[in-house]
């Protein structure tokens, strides 16, 4: 993982990786798949209404999200029957929620709304306390409520260690309503392109090297080549003559040198190419003198 390509091709895997889970958690929740993993038990509550003396048991999930067991209520002929609370919720230093009940099969009704402040945030919070109202209505005729509550915690705790997966997932599933079949199509997509190996092209960018051409080696006694020995014409001597093909003297080449230079077979003068010919640039060498 030292290439910066393959570092780039990493990223765009991972990109890939979280987009599709995103995706497919987004898609999942948009067609009503529950996917909130909140702990449902985190902290237990007791609320008390403080006219009656009633108390009720709320169950708070990690998300602050409550209900509780409800309170007994009584009405004259009708007997005791359930106050529900639902819908609760703390938040921050808010806590809201729901009661309702049902009694004298079905003629008299009860349904309000509490609301309150905690002492400190949720989850941290030990204690509340606010009012709930709303409408009574039975034969007796329709009437308003209202009552103070106050409640304590008394089991579970505050730290936020289990919060940090179930407020991850619902921040996700919160930020992306509203998405479609075709996110659900891209999000596999993604996930396959992110999970299956990439073909060895597609991850070895250019990380290899062409291999260069093998260099074709010199044997003793090839011709040298003129293309190395190409000089001035002037500095051919007066009256030189030129030489035969120079070659390659056994023991003095490197097998792999293409640079390599040929003396002159009479004098040892590195020789000179023109006009296509082979000269000696030594005025004094005894083949430009005539005397071989
Ligand atoms: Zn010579």
């Amino acid at each position: 993982m030292n290439s910066p390509k393959k570092l780039f091709g990493f990223a765009i895997v991972v990109i890939f990786a979280i987009l599709g889970f995103s995706g497919l958690v987004s898609a999942a929740s948009d067609h009503g798949w529950d996917l909130e993993t909140a702990d449902q038990a985190f902290q237990t509550w007791i609320i008390t209404d403080t006219e009656s003396g009633q108390q009720a048991t709320l169950t708070v999930d990690s998300l602050g999200n409550f209900t509780g067991s409800g309170w007994v209520g009584t009405a004259p002929g009708a007997g005791d029957y359930n106050i529900y609370i639902t819908n609760g919720r703390m938040s921050g230093t808010s806590m809201t929620f729901q009661v309702s009940a049902s009694y004298s099969g079905g003629q008299g009704t009860i349904s309000g709304t509490g609301t309150g402040t905690l002492n400190v945030s949720f989850p941290s919070a030990t204690s509340g306390s606010g009012t709930y109202s709303g409408t009574i209505s039975d034969p007796l005729g329709d009437r308003n409520f209202s009552s103070p509550w106050m409640a304590t915690r008394v089991g579970g705790d505050g730290g936020g260690g289990g919060l940090v997966f179930p407020d991850l997932t619902v921040l996700i599933y919160r930020i992306a309503p509203g998405v479609s079949l075709i996110v659900i199509i891209v999000a596999v997509v993604a996930i396959v392109v992110a999970i299956l190996p990439l073909p060895r092209n597609g991850v070895r960018l250019g990380t290899k090297r062409a291999a260069a051409p093998p260099r074709g080696k010199l044997k003793t006694g090839a011709p040298a080549s003129m293309v190395q020995h190409l000089d001035s014409i002037q500095k051919i001597p007066p009256g030189a003559r030129p030489l035969p093909q120079p070659r390659l003297h056994p023991g003095k080449f490197e097998p792999t040198d293409v640079l390599q230079k040929v003396p002159c077979p009479y004098c040892g003068t590195i020789v000179i190419s023109a006009f296509g010919k082979w000269y000696c640039p030594n005025p004094k060498c005894k083949w430009n003198k005539g005397e071989v």
